[in-house]
């Protein structure tokens, strides 16, 4: 006898799996799942099921690369959202000591301490003057 574990084992063997779009896709159906019990909305209930019918389908895909480069595109997009947002905190932490301002030449964002009014900065990655303002 073989057992349950061993029998899907060899069913996915050849197959895609489980990786961050599957995962990513599991939590945005949790999440409409979530809202749905508040609004209870047929759309939402059926775009809920439909996404976890489609991320399983998705996992048991025999095209592996074609699953990869999605995995891919979605890691790309995902990565920047997630380094946007640490930028964003931690301008939002510092907002009362710094300000943040892009140098001209090599488009690097700076941390500049507040000092209102109109200065002269050097960027520490190429080197070059730009005026800065701080009004507030
Ligand atoms: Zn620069």
């Amino acid at each position: 006898m073989e057992s349950l574990k061993n029998r899907l084992n060899r069913f996915m063997v050849g197959r895609y799996g489980i990786d961050q779009l599957y995962y990513a896709g599991l939590f945005l159906a949790l999440g409409l799942m979530m809202i749905n019990m508040m609004v209870n909305s047929t759309i939402l209930m059926i775009l809920s099921n439909g996404l976890i019918v489609l991320i399983v389908l998705r996992g048991f895909s025999r095209n592996i690369s074609r699953r990869r480069m999605e995995n891919e595109k979605f890691s790309k997009v995902w990565n920047t959202i997630k380094k946007e947002g640490r930028i964003f905190f931690r301008r939002i932490k510092g907002i009362r000591t710094h300000r943040y301002r892009k140098c001209l030449h090599c488009k690097k964002t700076l941390k500049l301490p507040i000092k209102r009014g109109k200065h002269m900065v050097q960027c520490p990655e190429c080197k070059a003057f730009f005026v800065v303002r701080v009004i507030v």
